[in-house]
């Protein structure tokens, strides 16, 4: 490490560069208030980053650990022109994570909403990025942009990156996102912008959405068998043999700074390859949480059938695919909302 610091003066001094001149690279978080955003800005943080984030609500669970954090709507050009306003200098990585989301029980119910806004977001986003000269911006885009004919059997789905089109999403989030791919890959043929996208698969860990219905089924199984007693019975949607992958979020974030760091402009999967069905999540949680559930499938907005990730393109190009055991984020997940269950009573 001393060493390492020891060449970097060095070279400082042969460039002749003083300390306080040294390039410092800013980053731009939208929706740093958010799960993933909120791990990012601490993550950057780590790497050495100067981070402004901005989102339209605090953090939930944690204080920012960005340097400075801006309260506002992405919807309105106004805010957005403000937060990308750095005094005549520029971001070098813009991170777009804003979105108006949450699991199927808000997805399936939200259409207009979600595409008005966050269709708002990513046009006003974009543009601005392109007036400000940003060198770099990271779209986070969906799973939920493949077509629902290649996700009708859960034992063998079809996600791989060419097969999103012909296009037919199951959901208008999915559309959303699709549209907002097309907008970034248009802006980086037109304006020469370099712009890098990732379909996410299923994020998960803690610090994220739990409870109020905007949260995704780790975290609602979770919540559900920590507020369980031994014994009991636990209401699961659909028939519980729908499949999913889960990337737990520092696999998640390993990914997006390796896509970062690449030269990969194609949209690209970021999830992992080990398929379960939503039954055996909640068989697997109930073994983390050593009690014996009794799982009650009920109807119940699931979804598409089948959803996989296929990292055949990541590996390719980014020479890396996630490779951890989905229990030990599980495991890690499970605790964190054990532990905001108990809060939560203890607080009532
Ligand atoms: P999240 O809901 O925790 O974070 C999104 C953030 O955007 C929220 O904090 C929200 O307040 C903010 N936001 C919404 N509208 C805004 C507005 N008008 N102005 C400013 N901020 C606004 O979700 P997340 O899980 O952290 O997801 C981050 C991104 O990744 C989203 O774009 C989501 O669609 C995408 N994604 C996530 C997953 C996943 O499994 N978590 C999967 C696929 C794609």
């Amino acid at each position: 490490m001393k060493k390492n610091f020891r060449i970097f003066l060095t070279i400082l001094l042969i460039l002749n560069i003083p300390l306080t001149q040294a390039h410092v690279k800013k980053a731009l978080v939208c929706g740093a208030g958010g799960f993933i955003g909120g791990h990012l800005v601490k993550k950057l943080k780590q790497e050495g980053f100067w981070v402004r984030g901005i989102d339209i609500k605090y953090h939930e669970f944690c204080p920012s650990h960005a340097d400075e954090f801006i309260l506002g709507d992405l919807r309105n050009p106004e805010i957005v022109k403000l937060a990308f306003d750095l005094a005549g200098d520029y971001f070098d990585e813009v991170y777009q994570l804003a979105a108006d989301m949450g699991g199927m029980g808000f997805i399936a119910f939200n259409d207009a909403l979600i595409m008005h806004n966050s269709g708002l977001i990513n046009l006003n986003v974009l543009e601005q990025a392109r007036l400000s000269e940003t060198k770099k911006i990271f779209f986070s885009s969906s799973a939920c942009v493949y077509p629902e004919r290649n996700q009708l059997d859960p034992e063998n789905p079809m996600c791989a990156e060419e097969s999103a089109y012909p296009a037919d999403p199951d959901t208008e989030y999915g559309w959303e996102k699709l549209f907002s791919e097309r907008l970034y890959l248009a802006y980086a043929r037109d304006y020469g912008m370099d712009v890098r996208i990732a379909r996410f698969h299923n994020i998960f860990g803690p610090e994220g959405t739990w409870d109020g219905g905007r949260e995704k089924a780790p975290a609602a199984l979770s919540r559900k068998v920590a507020k369980a007693k031994d014994g009991d019975v636990i209401e699961v949607w659909g028939k519980g043999d729908q499949t999913r992958s889960f990337l737990y979020i520092d696999e998640c974030l390993e990914g997006v700074r390796k896509l970062m760091d690449s030269n990969c402009q194609e949209p690209i999967n970021i999830g992992s390859e080990e398929m379960i069905s939503i039954n055996d999540l909640t068989r697997m949680i109930a073994r983390i949480s050593e009690k014996n559930i009794t799982i009650q499938n009920v109807p119940g907005p699931e979804g598409v059938r089948g959803r996989n990730s296929d990292n055949r393109m990541i590996a390719k190009k980014l020479g890396w695919a996630p490779n951890k055991k989905l229990e030990d984020g599980m495991r890690k997940t499970y605790n964190w909302i054990k532990k905001q269950v108990k809060k939560q009573a203890t607080s009532n």
